[in-house]
């Protein structure tokens, strides 16, 4: 079959499949199925091994497993209540006797027959000799074995659609597609790396006959699914090199700003400021992360960049992922650029309609030069005048897509600033479109932050800690435990926490709140007052966690520490350690479990986020690496970046042998991988200006 009609094949819609009507159609769009090709690509999540077979002897307490058993009773029905129905019979083998039981499946009575022999699969319940299944599915045992065999798949489900129909239409599906799939990776690549042919490796992900061989259509999948991103996004950097930048001059004046600030820059700044003006004087569009831990100074950095291109007569966008860290980072930079006629402005979501039309209309107008702004500066479409740099803050709480966005609009140069710590490894995969420079140094003078893990026995003493940090002019942040799913009931907790310390163990003390719920204006205020040493103490919900840098605040204490994971934590405690005095980070754990006594262990012996973000690689954590899921990586079908990093290195190497030899251009056997890479990055990331 030729390339094009398999794509039709595939892209035909589920109700082409034999048992797929349109109601069930429906139910499986909630799954994301709407064609034989996203079915076929619904992974299992997981598989339920029938092929371990058993005698009742062997059985153990929770054993899934095949047992050849001959029904000695009849079958007996017992109803204890409306609605139950118990249906149980004894049956052996000659090694013991097992009781089956079903609920109201009230077919049972027709289909189990005394002295026949069944084999029946399920999970097993034993207490000394006393063996009982529950729900066993059963076939005879002469006849052809389907059920109470074989490994089977299965797959997350949704209301209406079943495991059983889901393997059924499974197998539909597979059976028309089977064997005519076309091989889109070329053999060399699949002999290198021992990567198993298309066509058995979906047939086998599916349905495999072992785990060996699930697991070959497995690293196969993986392997092709992490290729075409890693290729994408190199090639989406290879063809940034031909994409013609705005050109800027150097500027003296600049020099003149880094003398005179208050500070002298780091080694690393100065760095990677150079590599930056390098870029940006340079022919082609600068598409830079710079990498670098919470507290190391990657904000005067973007200033100086932002600088640059003020005064090359261009306007600079600096977003952030909060509305705190944008009022920050604008009272920040204001005064610094005080002294030079540069009109700077505030964009977020709570500027009122009229006062945005009217802001928006300035930046159209090039009356502003630099735009410091949250989401709000992506979701409405704001014409810019002379638009020559994108800033983003904090990356990790923006997508690929996201950043691609304001890109698209001309073709501005390009700065993503990110304080999470990631292998090169990974960062490859999660930022190869970008190049990469990295802040390996803290400014000087600073102290790490001596944290200690508590329980609650400690309580007294930590408030009298708090007290006496506040008495020696120092200020503390409370941060309240972290509630899922609910602003709300964190934002009461959070209220609910400060009335109880400000009428009890903190009475006397400036003490300010500030959650997610509150209005900008609040927030606004009560983080000015803070900043400004009116409010002692700050109770606050996660809102301060990015960004926010108020040097005099020396002392953090985290409620219900057990609730965060090792990235928030790190970033959390970024908020203190970032004056000259000695500062403090106090966790109340009250979980006794083992992980969260690792990670507070972790957490009070390192201060540097690589170290960290290792450490939490090791402890794996509930599958998130160090923050990885707020990179807004696109969900992926099969492949899980912890599990697979083994894989992912292969990719790499791959990827460099393909761009190195340039084997999608000039290679016959890798034009099928080229034109499938062209269509999924055409689809996936139109957004991204290529042209
Ligand atoms: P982050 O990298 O976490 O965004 P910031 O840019 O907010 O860190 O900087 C943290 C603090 O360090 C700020 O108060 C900033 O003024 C200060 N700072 C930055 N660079 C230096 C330096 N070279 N020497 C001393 N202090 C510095
Ligand atoms: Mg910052």
């Amino acid at each position: 079959m030729n390339d094009a009609k398999l794509n039709s094949l595939l892209n035909n819609s589920i109700q082409s499949v034999q048992q797929v009507g349109k109601a069930r159609a429906q139910k499986l769009n909630k799954l994301g199925i709407k064609t034989i090709g996203d079915l076929i690509t619904y992974y299992p999540r997981d598989y339920e091994d029938r092929t371990r077979e058993k005698k009742v002897s062997e059985l153990a307490d929770r054993d899934e497993c095949a047992v050849i058993l001959k029904v000695l009773s009849d079958v007996t029905l017992n109803r204890p209540r409306r609605n139950l129905r118990i249906y149980k019979a004894v049956a052996g083998d000659d090694s013991g006797l097992v009781t089956l039981t079903w609920f109201n499946q009230d077919y049972i009575r027709d289909k189990i027959v005394k002295n026949k022999t069944y084999v029946f699969f399920g999970k097993v319940k034993r207490l000394g000799s006393y063996i009982e299944m529950t729900n066993p599915v059963y076939e005879e045992a002469h006849s052809e074995r389907k059920k109470t065999t074989g490994i089977q798949p299965v797959y997350p489900l949704t209301a209406g659609i079943t495991q059983t129909y889901l393997r059924m239409i499974q197998r539909n599906a597979l059976d028309i597609v089977t064997g005519k799939l076309t091989e889109i990776l070329p053999d060399e690549l699949r002999k290198q790396f021992s990567l198993a042919e298309i066509n058995f490796s979906l047939e086998k992900i599916h349905f495999p006959t072992s785990f060996e061989e699930k697991e070959r259509a497995r690293k196969r999948l993986v392997f092709e699914e992490l290729l075409m991103l890693q290729l994408g996004l190199l090639q989406l950097k290879n063809n940034q090199v031909t994409v013609s930048g705005i050109k800027m001059e150097e500027k003296p004046l600049v020099n003149r700003f880094i003398s005179q600030l208050p500070f002298k820059l780091t080694k690393a700044q100065q760095r990677v400021y150079s590599e930056i003006e390098k870029d940006m004087t340079g022919e082609k569009q600068m598409n830079r992360l710079i990498q670098g831990d919470v507290g190391s100074g990657k904000t005067i950095v973007a200033v100086l960049a932002i600088l640059l291109t003020v005064l090359n007569g261009y306007q600079a966008v600096f977003m952030v992922p909060t509305e705190i860290l944008a009022e920050q980072h604008y009272q920040s930079i204001l005064p610094l650029l005080e002294n030079y006629d540069i009109n700077i402005v505030l964009l977020t979501g709570s500027v009122s309609k009229k006062e945005k039309e009217k802001i928006k209309e300035g930046i159209k107008n090039n009356e502003y030069q630099i735009i410091i702004g949250t989401h709000a500066l992506l979701q409405e479409d704001v014409d810019f005048a002379r638009l020559g740099l994108v800033v983003t803050d904090e990356q990790h709480r923006f997508g690929v897509k996201q950043r691609a966005i304001l890109a698209s609009r001309s073709n501005p140069h390009i700065l993503v600033m990110t304080a999470t710590p990631i292998p090169r490894t990974l960062s490859l995969i999660l930022y190869g479109d970008l190049d990469i420079s990295i802040i390996d140094e803290l400014p000087p003078e600073r102290k790490p932050v001596k944290t200690y893990a508590v329980d609650e026995s400690m309580r007294n003493r930590v408030y009298k800690f708090i007290k006496k940090t506040v008495q020696e002019g120092r200020q503390a942040y409370i941060i309240c435990p972290l509630v899922e799913e609910s602003d709300e009931i964190e934002a009461e907790a959070a209220a609910s926490l400060a009335n109880k310390l400000k009428e009890g163990d903190l009475r006397g003390l400036s003490i300010g709140l500030v959650h997610g719920k509150m209005k900008w204006k609040e927030k606004e205020k009560v983080m000015n007052d803070f900043s400004k040493g009116n409010i002692q103490v700050l109770v606050s919900t996660t809102v301060v966690e990015v960004g926010v840098n108020v040097p005099n605040a020396c002392l953090m204490v985290v409620e219900n520490a057990e609730r965060f994971g090792l990235a928030q934590l790190h970033q959390l405690r970024g908020r203190v350690g970032r004056g000259r005095h000695q500062s403090y980070c106090i966790l109340f754990c009250q979980s006794k479990s083992d992980i969260a006594r690792k990670r507070m262990e972790i957490m009070t012996k390192y201060n540097d986020g690589f170290k960290i973000s290792e450490k939490d690689m090791e402890l794996r954590g509930p599958g998130d690496i160090f923050g990885v899921r707020q990179h807004g990586l696109p969900d992926f079908k099969i492949a899980n970046l912890y599990e697979d990093m083994e894989i992912l290195k292969e990719v790499q190497k791959a990827c460099e042998d393909i761009i190195k030899n340039q084997k999608l251009s000039d290679r016959e056997d890798y034009k099928r991988l080229k034109e499938h890479l062209l269509l999924m990055f055409e689809d996936k990331l139109s957004e991204v200006a290529l042209n």
